[in-house]
């Protein structure tokens, strides 16, 4: 075909981009020395590798030094020998290094957009626009949180030696995202790259030695699953950041459990792609173009649920086949190219397999008439129609180019269908109405939405997500967060609980009988087993008898805390009024409560005195912050304002500690509700008295029923029962040590965010045990993008 019979058909003529230097590169690397530790390359102690190959045509690119636990000890070593000096220097300088990396890269950005089509597969056109310039932007942002960061996060420093554990379909930039915040927070890091795709790395290491970044502040090893685990587990490191399955994901959270590690973990998605009827069709089409079909759709926050209303499905899918079959599938080094190979032929299988059983299921799948190209790991887009709820493809993650599609009578079918997902990554709302999309956004249980649009990132912006997505953020603020930490003020050590019995006293008689129950959804209710567990005054004496609280009693208060709405959906002013409410009728019974503070604890009626009126303080504290604690508007350099919302974490578990029983009961419980989310707390085994003590002010305070639950009882075995609960968000525990390590390895099954003392309290008096360090934990950071202009 000639030019001008090309310009008569409209076709595309073939575009390949060069790949002589990427070429050059490999043939001049030496890559059976391919780690980086300690600012020198080394080779894999045993001398083992492992090989990378090509996924459009299957040939061999590089056999690539397979690291082994020793390796990984030595990166550890190098990054705790760098880590004092870096974390030491000066904001300006950590940040002229961040800068360095990042114009380093925009020198060599075509080798790295080249070199990362070739390992990875994903069209250059996605490589050359998007991955890396993202991953240069990233280094450049946080240039500036290096020395913004006394000013922007005071009373914080580096959490100290980071493992960073990346998956392979954004190699470059989840490197990115995961090494530039680490270097800005004064951290030094350890990082191992997928095994499908080590090239970019290794290349931005050889960036890093050029643009003087000290030996031992960034390693880079290479390898599989064995090398990941060993640097989960290793001793010297403080922080782990992962991305990638959620399978892996709780691996690493069980892993972790007790060891005090800082731990956030991206993980997978099932995305709701959400067009109304109301919508832009034509954009929306092109909108799950980028949310489906980008990268193969081996994109955690891929789009790969489309919800469609049903009043416009037959025109929507009618327009999605016609650009389906447009979507060009070819060399990923052409820059026509939409949709290149899998990375893997173990990943095309997989994909495959998925696709039969959802056909199996029900599912009438759809593609396009187009050949493949005749090598490499290809799979045709494709359209799945008839996908019921619970089918696999609408429920498990296939990472691959696969659309599963639903349709919806009205919105509360839609929320209610995006949320029936174990995930709570990402979506998109389509909606010429924004008034109905902003509507929708809260409501979606997901860490990012995008409303009109889809796959927006930005440094500034944090991306993570809710549930078995994982916690964390990456990016902008929040990010930030992950790699620092804030001192508390430590209390003692936490020994498991020990009471014994205490006599069994004849009641003399004077005063009537007060039973202690259960406080669950606003009544108190007697336990589920009828047993009693006896209250001991500090002297040894019977001072009452508690209901012994089960694990029916933790579902039913769950339960309650789940159904009542009326807390999250109240305004911030209004939850503000109830806890001043709540302070104000403590207050009033202020003398009642330090006289049983002095004798279950046996402290001084002054002391006792201080820790009541502290209290009441704290409360007070937090209603005047309920209204104040806000997110931000972020500006990213597209034409759109990120909304960064603070939503609560949802149904909190708190487990609260022995020391200061009221204080510390008081100071986890209250910025807990006042940022909206509902409570099941376990008080103090010791003395639990004093929280049935407060059913009565909590009942006087018009706190809707089911905001605040609170089960007494054996604080291991109901702090294991909350942390099994799936239905149970986040969950705060301040106990013995086995308590809280136990409590983390329990919490896989839904992945809640788990807030553990590790067996220490905090010193509940101090102001430091008070504020944003607490309200940081109470909410879930939501990027809602909004795109403007016509
Ligand atoms: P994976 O979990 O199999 O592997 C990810 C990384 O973990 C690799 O480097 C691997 O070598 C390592 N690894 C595997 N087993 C390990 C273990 N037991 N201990 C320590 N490390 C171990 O995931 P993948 O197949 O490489 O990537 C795809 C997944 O990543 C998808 O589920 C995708 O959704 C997710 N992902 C999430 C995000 C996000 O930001 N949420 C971004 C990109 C990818």
């Amino acid at each position: 075909m000639n030019i001008l019979d090309r310009y008569h058909a409209m076709d595309y003529g073939p575009a390949p981009e060069a790949r002589n230097e990427a070429d050059a590169w490999l043939a001049a690397r030496d890559f059976s020395k391919a780690l980086f530790i300690d600012g020198t390359w080394k080779a894999a102690s045993g001398g083992k590798s492992f090989e990378t190959s090509e996924p459009s045509s299957g040939k061999l690119l590089a056999k690539v030094s397979d690291a082994r636990a020793t390796d990984i000890d030595a990166a550890v070593a190098a990054a705790a020998k760098a880590l004092p000096k870096w974390s030491a220097s000066s904001g300006y300088v950590r940040a002229k290094v961040l800068y360095a990396i990042g114009r380093a890269m925009q020198r060599h950005q075509r080798l790295f957009a080249v070199l990362e089509t070739i390992d990875n597969g994903k069209p250059i056109r996605e490589s050359r626009d998007i991955d890396v310039p993202l991953a240069i932007r990233h280094f450049i942002h946080h240039a500036g949180w290096a020395q913004a960061l006394d000013r922007d996060f005071p009373g914080h420093k580096g959490v100290g030696v980071v493992g960073q554990i990346i998956p392979w379909n954004f190699p470059l930039l989840m490197l990115a995202w995961k090494i530039a915040p680490a270097l800005a927070a004064g951290c030094t890091v350890v990082l191992k790259p997928a095994e499908f795709t080590p090239l970019t790395s290794i290349l931005f290491a050889e960036i890093c030695e050029r643009a003087g970044v000290p030996k031992g502040v960034v390693n880079i090893v290479q390898g599989g699953p064995e090398a990941g685990a060993a640097i989960v587990n290793h001793p010297g490191v403080q922080k782990i950041a992962f991305t990638g399955s959620s399978e892996v994901g709780k691996i690493i959270r069980k892993a972790t459990a007790g060891s005090g590690k800082k731990l956030s973990l991206e993980l997978g998605g099932k995305s709701a792609f959400i067009v109304f009827e109301d919508a832009d069709l034509d954009s929306a089409v092109e909108g799950l173009v980028d949310g489906i079909w980008f990268n193969q759709g081996q994109v955690c926050c891929a789009g790969s649920r489309l919800l469609v209303q049903e009043g416009i499905a037959d025109a929507l899918i009618a327009k999605v086949k016609t650009r389906m079959s447009r979507l060009r599938v070819g060399s990923p080094l052409d820059k026509n190219t939409d949709i290149g190979p899998l990375v893997d032929l173990t990943q095309l299988d997989r994909v495959k397999g998925l696709v039969a059983e959802g056909a199996r299921q029900g599912a009438v799948c759809w593609q396009p008439d187009a050949a493949l190209p005749s090598s490499g790991h290809y799979h045709l887009p494709t359209l799945a129609t008839s996908v019921s709820p619970a089918n696999i493809l609408a429920q498990e993650e296939v990472f691959g180019p696969v659309l599963a599609t639903m349709t919806f009578r009205n919105t509360e079918e839609a929320i209610e269908l995006a949320n029936n997902t174990r995930y709570g990554l990402a979506a998109s709302v389509w909606s010429e109405n924004v008034n109905l999309a902003l509507h929708v956004a809260p409501q979606l249980k997901a860490g990012v939405v995008w409303v009109n649009g889809t796959n927006m990132f930005d440094a500034a912006c944090g991306f993570g997500g809710y549930r078995e997505s994982g916690f964390g953020r990456e990016g902008g603020r929040e990010g930030m967060f992950e790699y620092l930490t804030a001192k508390l003020p430590l209390g003692p050590v936490i020994k498991p609980a020990t009471i014994s019995a205490p006599p069994v006293e004849q009641a003399d008689g004077s005063a009537i009988d007060r039973t202690a129950k259960l406080f669950i959804g606003g009544k108190q209710i007697r336990p589920d087993g009828n047993y009693s567990l006896a209250v001991a005054t500090a002297k040894g004496k019977l001072a009452g008898e508690v209901g012994l609280g089960s694990r029916k009693d933790i579902r039913d208060a769950v339960s309650a805390a789940r159904a009542c709405k009326g807390w999250p959906d109240a305004t911030a002013y209004n939850r503000s009024q109830v806890l001043y409410y709540l302070a104000e009728n403590l207050s009033g019974r202020a003398d009642e409560f330090s006289a049983r503070l002095v004798q279950l604890t046996g402290v001084t009626a002054k002391a006792a005195r201080e820790e009541v009126d502290q209290s009441i303080e704290r409360l007070f504290l937090y209603a005047g912050l309920a209204d104040k604690f806000e997110g931000r508007v972020h500006q990213p350099p597209a034409r759109a304002v990120t909304l960064a919302l603070h939503e609560p974490v949802g149904v909190v578990g708190i487990v609260a500690p022995d020391t200061s029983p009221l204080l510390g009961l008081i100071s986890l419980v209250a910025p807990a509700l006042a940022m909206g989310n509902t409570v099941v707390a376990v008080p103090s085994e010791k003395y639990p008295l004093l929280a049935t003590d407060l059913y009565q002010v909590i009942e006087y305070s018009d706190v809707p029923a089911g905001a605040i639950n609170i089960v007494t009882g054996r604080t291991a075995e109901l702090a294991g029962v909350l942390a099994k609960h799936d239905d149970v968000d986040g969950l705060w525990v301040f106990a013995d040590a086995e308590t809280c390590a136990k409590a983390e390895a329990d919490s896989i099954g839904n992945l809640k965010r788990v807030w553990s003392g590790n067996g220490r309290g905090l010193d509940w008096a101090s102001d430091e045990a008070a504020g944003d360090a607490f309200l940081r934990r109470a909410v879930e950071v939501k990027n809602v993008w909004v795109p403007y202009g016509d």
